[in-house]
């Protein structure tokens, strides 16, 4: 059965509303309504009536005029600013499908999880402490999961056990209790100030069942292990930062995110980060876009607020919920129809809202909740990575479209990982967008066949088979990644792993499962138009044509003429938000 036609329909539509919903907000904002030119530019606009530009011409934050230096410096008065962009490449702002933005926020104020010696890691402490008013803790950590990685066809080279010392930071963290982790949770650090905190001396340890304190050459160096650590401490560390720690968190991050030229992040924190963005938002400093994803099963919530798709303004966009049906590859949870290659007795598991209390199936229960949330005017997201998991939701799919009636519902099946080989058309047919973080691919190739074998490989992160089906192929990060891997939010990294299929060393040499790259232009499109579409903002964001809001980033090097191993080479000269500039690369911006 084929629900396309009625997509567009219902597209063409829904598009027409949200752009008379986004004319009073645009008008609230304070712009400078003088005009501003970028000109002398190589734009690649992602609109495919007028692909390429010259100049653009820029008033009340959106673009009035895209077209050649000529026509667009026409426009000039005497209060315009103009801008020269000496022949740099330009794009849309990008549109990142997919963060944790919380969990990033945390990550980038401390982290050890590259560190390969004692002095990153007394670099890393000393560079938090002065983050920190003294009394708060310092947590996280999660070091060698860099470590044993054998150069596999990821091409990382395994290195030495990397354990941090503590006694090289206890003089810089006395006021700071810290406790950190192993990416695998098998080893534990503490300094003296946690230790004191959390009731622990490495002398008087019998009382506690299987806390080990770790001696070396007859003297304790802060390592703890054992499975009664986490149940002992974790109730004894703050789960929660103060506000006060959030709020710089999150300016920390989004100055990250500005460097990227991304302009636009599909969000799903917690409600105090929805609130840290009203609030950066208030006091001017909010630099990205944010879509914000509530979880499925509070989909009541929203429908009692009255919020549905198209719900918010330009800046921070409400109205989608995020399901989970399956697990993960790194745990080998990830639901599949037949079982793991190197697993026999393992096909995976289903999320919580899939099953009863004793972990069991329960047909129609996930259902439900999609039928309910739809109902209500919400856009479902669902993650999905096992060819199971994409199968039996395309199935949901299709009941929502029979149920509920068909409607442009933009439906993402969130990673769409591996795919069986029956239902690509099935994407294409009922409108998909496959939300996919090229980067994975990079990153999951180095043990994909071992787990799966081959020819379920064939339909691994098989973007042009998406394509080519007629789905909508959206792309972001995943950023910060997990406690084993990190997904940077630098679009660079996935643009250059969709089209050359390789390894950040350039492994294989023909790229992995060559058939599936997508060219350039695509992987541009998918960073930009497609998931301001998988938004249901593409009438506002996502390339640049008059009307629309005038973000953009102005790269070092074009990236359609640069050979594909360049792209990791890439800079951003200028971020740009609503004709603001927000990020500018010191002297290395202009050639
Ligand atoms: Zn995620």
């Amino acid at each position: 059965m084929s629900f396309k036609l009625d997509y567009r329909v219902c597209a063409v539509i829904s598009v027409a509303i949200l752009h008379i919903i986004s004319l009073p907000l645009a008008n609230c904002q304070t712009h400078d309504s003088n005009i501003l030119i970028f000109y002398n530019a190589n734009i690649w606009t992602v609109d495919e009536e007028n692909p390429t530009a010259e100049a653009v011409a820029i008033k009340d934050g959106k673009f009035i005029a895209v077209a050649s230096n000529e026509e667009v410096l026409k426009l000039k008065n005497a209060n315009t600013r103009t801008i020269d962009l000496r022949g740099n490449f330009v794009v849309p702002g990008f549109n990142d499908n997919h963060v944790h933005f919380a969990s990033a926020a945390r990550f980038l104020e401390f982290n050890i999880m590259k560190a390969a010696n004692q002095e990153e890691f007394v670099e890393k402490v000393r560079d938090v402490v002065q983050k920190l008013p003294d009394g708060d803790w310092i947590l996280g950590g999660l070091w060698g999961a860099y470590d044993s990685w054998a150069e596999g066809s990821a091409g990382r080279q395994s290195r030495e056990v990397f354990t941090p010392e503590m006694s090289l930071v206890e003089d810089l963290t006395r006021a700071n209790p810290m406790f950190i982790r192993k990416f695998d949770n098998s080893e534990f650090a503490v300094n003296a100030a946690a230790l004191k905190a959390l009731g622990l001396s490495p002398f008087s340890p019998s009382e506690l069942p299987e806390v080990n304190f770790i001696f070396k050459n007859g003297r304790f160096n802060g390592i703890l292990k054992g499975k009664g650590v986490l149940p002992y401490v974790g109730p004894k560390i703050p789960n929660s930062f103060s506000h006060e720690r959030r709020l710089e968190q999150t300016r920390r991050a989004l100055a990250e995110i500005r460097k990227y030229g991304v302009t636009n992040v599909s969000d799903m924190s917690d409600d105090e980060q929805l609130d840290i963005y009203r609030e950066l938002r208030e006091t001017g400093e909010l630099t990205v876009r944010v879509h914000f994803r509530y979880m499925l099963d509070r989909w009541h919530e929203l429908a009692d607020q009255g919020i549905k798709v198209g719900s918010g303004n330009e800046w921070i966009r409400l109205g989608g919920l995020k399901g989970h049906i399956d697990g993960i590859m790194g745990n080998s949870s990830a639901r599949f129809l037949e079982p793991y290659s190197h697993d026999p007795g393992n096909r995976g598991r289903w999320r919580r809202l899939m099953v009863d209390n004793e972990g069991n199936f329960v047909e129609g229960k996930f259902l439900k909740y999609m039928l309910d949330a739809d109902k209500a005017g919400l856009q479902l997201t669902v993650h999905a990575i096992g060819d199971e998991a994409n199968n039996l939701l395309l199935k949901y799919l299709e009941e929502l479209h029979q149920q509920n009636g068909v409607r442009d519902r933009r439906f993402r099946l969130v990673h769409a990982q591996v795919i069986a080989p029956g239902d690509f058309k099935r994407l294409g047919e009922l409108g998909v967008i496959a939300e996919v973080q090229p980067f994975h691919l990079s990153d999951d190739m180095r043990w994909m066949e071992e787990r799966i074998g081959h020819e379920r490989c064939k339909g691994a992160y098989a973007f042009k088979s998406i394509l080519d089906s007629g789905a909508t192929l959206s792309f972001g990060t995943d950023w910060p990644g997990t406690a084993a891997a990190e997904y940077p939010i630098n679009p660079m990294f996935g643009i250059y792993a969709a089209v050359t299929r390789q390894t950040l060393t350039g492994q294989p040499e023909t790229g992995w499962f060559p058939d599936e790259k997508i060219t350039i232009e695509e992987a541009i499109k998918a960073y930009t138009l497609n998931t301001a579409y998988a938004n249901f903002e593409d009438s506002i964001k996502g390339s640049i044509e008059i009307g629309k809001l005038a973000d953009l980033a102005v790269l070092s090097q074009n990236l359609l003429e640069i050979s594909p191993d360049d792209i990791l080479k890439t800079e951003v000269f200028y971020t740009i938000m609503g004709g603001k500039i927000v990020y500018e690369k010191g002297e290395l911006s202009m050639k």
